[in-house]
């Protein structure tokens, strides 16, 4: 359980450094508030049952968030093609509705604090997709070229709605932040959103900003958790699971037979490399899957 909000209260009060006593103890009161910190903040990741470490509140994510998102949105072209983005938020909602549905019968409906769904095509030949961990779906219609049917388009969504859920943006800001303050930071990083630190690590966790749009990639070991939970979402709601190694069998190929120079930096292909182990352990996962469908 997050409990982040008990966890601000214990911020270490830094005092002008008079003299040497005064500083070691001011190192250890901030050493003591960070195993605090660690104590009370860890989460259980919903589906796969994995302990992280949250040191931010599920607002405070939100917040930021939004406000990355609406920055991006000020620049980006939503698409024209009614029919594509029709099948865009249908295959959303179809998703959605069903874990939510899900998540009310199993009494887990906390899992989606600060969540709230929403689904954009924009107009962009890049091959790209995201979920920002408030939610907000976005795919580009170049990504459409590959997901090219509903199922398709589940793997893909599937995949970036687990992030959200599984709660990896907040738990690459923790790590990092859990490192500053190792560092020196302290106080500053943790327990504020209006605070530049906290902004940073948001920018720095998820390349937006500068760059707007565009998201770093995830560790591989949160990528094959979004496999696993983005299957099961899937399962959930009722889509073909077997449709997930084959696109990413598709996004292989393809990665291969276009070379890497027609894909830029931080597309899809980069942020998602898709070599054999990941579709063999998407292949495993599929039995664990199936347990979901009709749930
Ligand atoms: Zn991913």
């Amino acid at each position: 359980m997050n409990k982040n909000k008990k966890r601000t209260g214990i911020q270490p009060n830094i005092q002008p450094n008079t003299h040497p006593t005064t500083h070691s103890t001011l190192r250890r009161g901030i050493l003591v508030a960070i195993l605090a910190a660690l104590l009370y903040s860890c989460g259980t990741v919903a589906f796969t049952g994995r302990k992280q470490m949250l040191l931010f509140s599920d607002s405070q994510i939100t917040e930021l968030s939004k406000s990355s998102y609406k920055e991006f949105m000020s620049s980006a072209k939503i698409s024209t093609s009614k029919k594509d983005s029709q099948m865009l938020v249908q295959v959303g909602k179809r998703m959605t509705e069903a874990l939510e549905a899900y998540l009310k019968k199993s009494g887990n409906e906390g899992a989606l604090s600060g969540i709230t769904w929403d689904y954009k095509l924009v107009a962009s030949k890049e091959v790209n997709a995201f979920c920002m961990p408030s939610g907000n779906i976005v795919f580009y219609e170049g990504i459409l070229q590959y997901a090219n049917t509903p199922d398709y388009i589940a793997v893909v969504m599937g995949h970036e709605m687990a992030h959200a859920i599984a709660k990896h943006g907040n738990e690459r800001m923790s790590q990092q932040a859990a490192l500053n303050v190792l560092g020196s930071a302290a106080g500053e990083v943790i327990g504020s959103t209006k605070g530049t630190a906290a902004k940073k690590l948001f920018m720095a966790g998820f390349g937006m900003g500068s760059q707007v749009g565009i998201l770093l990639p995830y560790s591989r070991k949160h990528e094959y958790e979004a496999d696993r939970i983005g299957l099961y979402l899937m399962a959930i709601a009722g889509y073909d699971i077997e449709a997930a190694p084959k696109f990413w069998e598709k996004m292989a190929s393809k990665d291969e037979t276009s070379g890497k120079e027609n894909s830029s930096q931080n597309d899809f292909f980069s942020t998602h490399p898709c070599d054999s182990k990941r579709i063999e352990a998407l292949r495993e996962a599929l039995p664990e899957a199936r347990k979901y469908i009709g749930l």
